[in-house]
Order: C-alpha cells, then structure tokens, then sequence
C-alpha cells in the first residue's frame, strides 16, 4: 500500500528512512555518505527501546563541510539583507508549515510531551527564525561616527554545535542570527536528538539556501564537535551546552584564535520579595521549574523566599505540583514526559540522594521512577525546602524536576544566596514595589532577570555571566555576534 502525504507529515521516521537521511549528513546543497562507519542508536527516552541508528562523522566529514562553507561564504555575505530576509522567511514558513512532523520527532528523541512540543518547542524555534528575518528589516550595516564609517562584517565559517534539551529550539537560535549576519555554517546538533536536526536540513534546502551556506554533520562532541573547535578554517564556534564542553571546545579554539560563543550552565534564582503577592508569585515560578522536565538551562531552581512565608510557599508549590501530569508524552494530555536521556536520569537520581544527604527537607518526590513508570527514563518531580546554600542541590546545576526553596531573613541575604553559585544565566524577581524589584534585578549577576513573570521576549539578548557563559544570543545583539566590526576612517571626509 502506497503512504499517504498525511501520513508521511506525522511519521519522521518512516519519512527520514524512505529519503535515506539517517545514515547521511547535508553537505553542500547535498545529502552524502559519511567518510566512517561510525554510527549511534537513537534511543526513545519513554520505552528505552532502540527507534534508529544514525551515522556519526568523522574530521574528514567535518574538513568536507568546512570547506563547503568557506567556498560558499563570500557569495552569501555579498548578498543583499533583503534577500537573506527573503530566504530565512522561507524556512521559518516551512517550519511552521511542518510543525506536527517537528513535533513528532521531538518527542521520539528527547521525549517532549506532544502537546508541549506542538505548542512551545517548535513555536518558539520559529520564532528565532522570524526575528532574525525581521532584524534585516532596517539593521545598518554602516554607520557614521564623525567621518569614520563602522562597518558589520559577517565573520566567516561558523560551527555551530547545539544540545538535547531543546533541539530544533537551539539550532534556530543560532543558524538563524549566523545566516542573517552574512555567515556560513556547519551545525553539529546533538548525537542523542539527531531528527529534528535532519528534518531541518530538509527544510533549509527546500527554501532554496545557497549550497554550502547550511551543512549538517552528526557526531559525537570528542569527535566532530573537538574537530569543528581546532578546524583552522573556522572562524567562529558558537556551542550551547555543558560548561565542561564548553571549556573544552575555547581550550581546542584557542590555538586558532576563533572567536568562541558559550551558552553553557545555569542554577536561575527566583527571589520572591516579602512585598509579593505569594498567589501570583509561587505557582508560575515552580511552573517555570518544571517545564520541559526541568530541563532548561535557564530554569529559576532556586526558588528565594521570605523565611516567615515558607508555610503557606510550600501550599502553593504542592498544589502547583499536583497539577503536572507525568507520562507517555505521545499522551497529547501529558505535561511532563521522561527525562531525555539515560545519563541525565542516572544524573537526577544521583542528586535527589545528594539533596538528602545534605539534611534538605523533603517536600515531594524523591529518589526513582514515578509510581506505574517503570519503564522509561521518568524521575519524580521533587521539591526540597530548607535549602542552605552549601548544599549540593543548592550549588550544582541539575537539569531535571527538581525544585530547591532556599529561606532568607533579609533582602540582603536574598541577594547573597541568588548570586551565591559560578552561574549567572537566568533570574527572577517578585514583587509589587516597583523600585525595589528593579533595584534587586540591577544587583543580580545574570545575563537575563525577568520582573514579575512578563512574556517571552525573543528580542531580548540571553546569555550568561560567570561560568554560565560569553556572547549572547536572540535578537539584535545575537546577530552582531556572528559579525565583526571593521571602522574606515575618512570613509565620509
Ligand atoms: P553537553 O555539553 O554534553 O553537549 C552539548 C553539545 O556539545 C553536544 O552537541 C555535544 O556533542 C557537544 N560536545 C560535548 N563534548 C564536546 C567537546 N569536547 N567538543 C565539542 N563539542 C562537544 O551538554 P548536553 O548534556 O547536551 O546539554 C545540557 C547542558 O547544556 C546543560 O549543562 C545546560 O545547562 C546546557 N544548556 C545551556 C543553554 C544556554 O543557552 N546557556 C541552553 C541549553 C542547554
């Protein structure tokens, strides 16, 4: 029996198969064979059953996309903004108009719940998409100081290596600001959510993207991703991910002098001011916690509040709790799906023990599998209170649901405990006097401090302090840092 175009739009693995792309990467304007015969299993983090193999490159693979995108660059950065806006509004189309085979394949790879991969992860991927359409609308490339001329340049070839917590979402943020400011790139998405990223390439082609300007190449970061960072011809590699591979990826860049962006680790505050209506303040702020499984660099895990408000802080966070819904994320009414992989599982296991070593109290949760999820990488969301800042759970980024309520007696102290860790990605502030809330936000090391729960703004530049990273990215300030500046003097003498 013949497949019909319906069911080809929901199965994207039936649809990578049938046009051979697991075992091929996207190089130059073309789907090729890998130079190894590496390859790795996609695992489905719900049933840990085994959905495909994919091929993993090699530095020879990497060489090849490399010099791909170098022959493509100077003809991508002569074109006009206008017709880079034209051609990344095509993808975002596209993606848009694919959002349901986006969606599956999400949550075949990291287990998002369908609804939520529906409705926030491939959504907000095209919203970066969108933006860095929009910003070519009127960016001045030019501009005169004096007689000078300051001049944005694109910065040449850029790898681009991106994690597994929110695939398609991670790679739009970068491939979208690179392309726009005039650059090439090679994209390494994550060995464990390697679909999305294939889809994408697809989808890049089909809007008509120059060959060479996009190429795709799956592998391992010891491998591919350590290739890309000592690659001469490099001029840039931009990774979100861990800050030890962030480390190692500026250590191997180093040698060439590339320009290195990190988006790496986070432990977001939430500082809840004694002023802050609690009702308003808690159940958004354990909301955020939780979502896509805790598995967000910029999740407020630190949850700071008046030490005279924890009773009824507790109330509100298990009531708030009560209403998440963990399971099968095929479900299209489950919340909150699996952990996305096995090590991040045996990760969270691992810190809910620390938490209770360390005398945290225990509020909900705890250590093992959600009761009737006995298969799959499912934790149970848990919430520890009493919270010192010397804690392990209190100090060390644990991507997964768990919540930590730190007390304080003093604005001071909250100030002290929210700035008190080597991260400074994400923050919160809550409150009703408004002078306050912006007075403690002004003292927060953080690359990003969200007042009173406002809306996303994908305009606004996001990026970390401290170890939580350098560079930003989003909106204008991410396109710039795929650019260099160039100032001719006497340009208007
Ligand atoms: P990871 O560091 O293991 O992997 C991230 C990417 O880096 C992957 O593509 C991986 O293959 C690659 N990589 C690993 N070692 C490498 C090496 N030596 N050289 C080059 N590349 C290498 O991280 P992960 O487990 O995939 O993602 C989780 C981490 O990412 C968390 O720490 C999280 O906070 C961070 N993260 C940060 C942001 C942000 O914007 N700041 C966003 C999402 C995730």
């Amino acid at each position: 029996m013949t497949r019909t175009a319906s069911t080809d739009t929901v199965s994207p693995l039936a649809h990578l198969k049938r046009n051979g792309r697991l075992d091929h990467f996207y190089i130059d304007g073309q789907w090729q064979r890998p130079q190894g015969e590496g390859v790795a299993a996609v695992v489905s983090p719900a049933t840990e059953e085994r959905v495909c193999e994919i091929a993993l490159g090699n530095a020879a693979d990497v060489d090849q996309a490399v010099q791909a995108a170098r022959r493509a660059f100077a003809a991508w950065a002569a074109t006009s903004p206008l017709e880079r806006a034209a051609l990344l509004g095509r993808v975002h189309a596209l993606l848009v108009e694919r959002t349901e085979l986006f969606a599956q394949a999400l949550t075949l790879e990291m287990g998002a719940p369908i609804t939520y991969a529906r409705t926030a992860h491939v959504p907000l991927a095209a919203e970066h998409l969108r933006v860095a359409r929009d910003n070519l609308a009127d960016y001045p490339f030019i501009r005169p100081r004096g007689t000078t001329a300051i001049v944005r340049e694109p910065i040449g070839v850029c790898a681009l290596i991106t994690p597994w917590n929110w695939p398609i979402y991670q790679i739009t943020a970068k491939v979208g600001p690179a392309l726009a400011a005039g650059c090439t790139v090679v994209l390494k998405p994550s060995e464990l959510s390697p679909l999305s990223a294939l889809l994408f390439a697809e989808i890049v082609h089909e809007a008509g993207i120059p060959a060479g300007v996009f190429n795709l190449v799956n592998g391992s970061g010891p491998e591919v991703g350590a290739a890309m960072s000592s690659h001469p011809q490099v001029d840039m590699i931009s990774i979100t991910g861990s800050t030890r591979a962030g480390v190692l990826v500026a250590q191997a860049a180093a040698v060439t002098v590339k320009r290195v962006a990190q988006e790496l680790g986070g432990k977001s505050p939430n500082v809840v001011l004694p002023d802050a209506d609690l009702d308003r303040a808690i159940p958004p702020g354990v909301a955020a916690a939780f979502r896509n499984m805790g598995q967000s660099c910029s999740a407020p895990t630190r949850l700071i509040v008046p030490r005279a408000a924890l009773d009824r802080v507790h109330e509100l966070a298990l009531a708030t709790l009560a209403q998440m819904k963990v399971g099968d994320p095929t479900d299209a009414a489950t919340t909150h799906g699996p952990l996305a992989n096995r090590a991040q599982f045996l990760r969270v296991q691992q810190m809910i023990e620390a938490g209770m070593q360390d005398g945290a109290r225990l509020l909900a949760g705890g250590a093992g599998r959600p009761d009737g999820l006995e298969q799959g990488y499912y934790a149970r969301p848990t919430i520890f209170s009493d919270v010192h800042t010397d804690m392990v759970i209190a100090q060390e980024e644990i991507f997964g649901p768990v919540l930590a309520i730190l007390p304080y007696d003093t604005v001071e102290e909250a100030i002290a405990i929210a700035n008190d860790t080597v991260y400074g990605l994400g923050a919160h502030v809550q409150g009703t006097d408004k002078d306050q809330v912006r007075a403690v936000a002004a003292r927060i090391q953080s690359g990003q401090v969200h007042l009173n729960y406002p809306a996303w703004d994908p305009q606004a530049p996001f990026g970390g302090y401290k170890q939580s990273g350098n560079g930003r990215e989003y909106g204008v300030e991410g396109m710039e840092e795929y650019m260099e500046v160039k100032s001719i003097l006497g340009y208007y003498a």
